[in-house]
């Protein structure tokens, strides 16, 4: 059975990298993974669906028993991907989705080298400072401060592989597909068995 892909998704909060996964998640495309956070459920967020919730000692456990694949602390918060629910899902040939921070990213990055790091980007600042007031789930203090960190983010930028420009959202998910498909079309794990197939041939 073969490996499925592990694609980890970052960019500035408002960036809307959380719609490009959801359109990929229902079409089928991968499978998200749900984060465990210390923060309050927010609107509509259900538990095991948007987020685990747990409280700082819950998730402080599940650090000290290695059962975090990565975990960062944002605004006085933990987030982070519980690791068993991943590595079973790639197991089984399936390909996840991390819709994770930079922090993190940079730590899967690390433990997991065949990960694929992807940048969503806003189209300007003040599109993503408008997207963030529109959104109406942050303060104005909270969405001063992520605008203001944006810039350094977008500098990181470097660390990952491949980027996408979230202005129009159809382009910005064929985008995601067109990546996960040459992803799947890389030479690498595949060679012993393209070799295979074409030897059986017995010519
Ligand atoms: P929010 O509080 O808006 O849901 O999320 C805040 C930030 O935490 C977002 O940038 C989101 O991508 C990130 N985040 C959510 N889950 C995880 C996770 O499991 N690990 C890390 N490192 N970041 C996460």
């Amino acid at each position: 059975m073969k490996q499925g892909r592990l694609f980890v998704i970052s960019g500035p909060s408002g960036a809307g990298k959380g719609t490009i996964c959801k359109e990929l998640i229902s079409a089928g495309i991968a499978d998200l993974s749900v984060s465990m956070t210390t923060r309050k459920p927010r609107g509509i967020e259900q538990e095991g669906v948007h987020y685990y919730f747990v409280s700082h000692e819950e998730f402080q456990q599940a650090i000290d028993e290695g059962n975090m694949l990565e975990w960062a602390e944002i605004y006085a918060n933990r987030y982070g991907t519980p690791k068993k629910p991943v590595l079973e899902k790639l197991a089984q040939g399936r390909d996840v989705i991390l819709e994770i921070e930079m922090q993190g990213a940079m730590q899967v990055k690390k433990s997991y080298p065949k990960s694929v790091l992807i940048f969503v980007l806003p189209p300007s600042i003040s599109v993503l400072r408008k997207r963030l007031i529109d959104r109406g789930t942050e303060t104005t203090e909270q969405i001063d401060l992520r605008t203001r960190t944006t810039l350094e983010e977008i500098k990181k930028i470097k660390d990952y592989s491949y980027f996408i420009i979230n202005d129009d959202l159809a382009s910005a998910v064929d985008d995601a597909l067109t990546i996960i498909n040459a992803e799947h079309l890389r030479v690498e794990d595949e060679a012993e068995d393209i070799i295979q197939r074409y030897e059986r041939e017995g010519i």
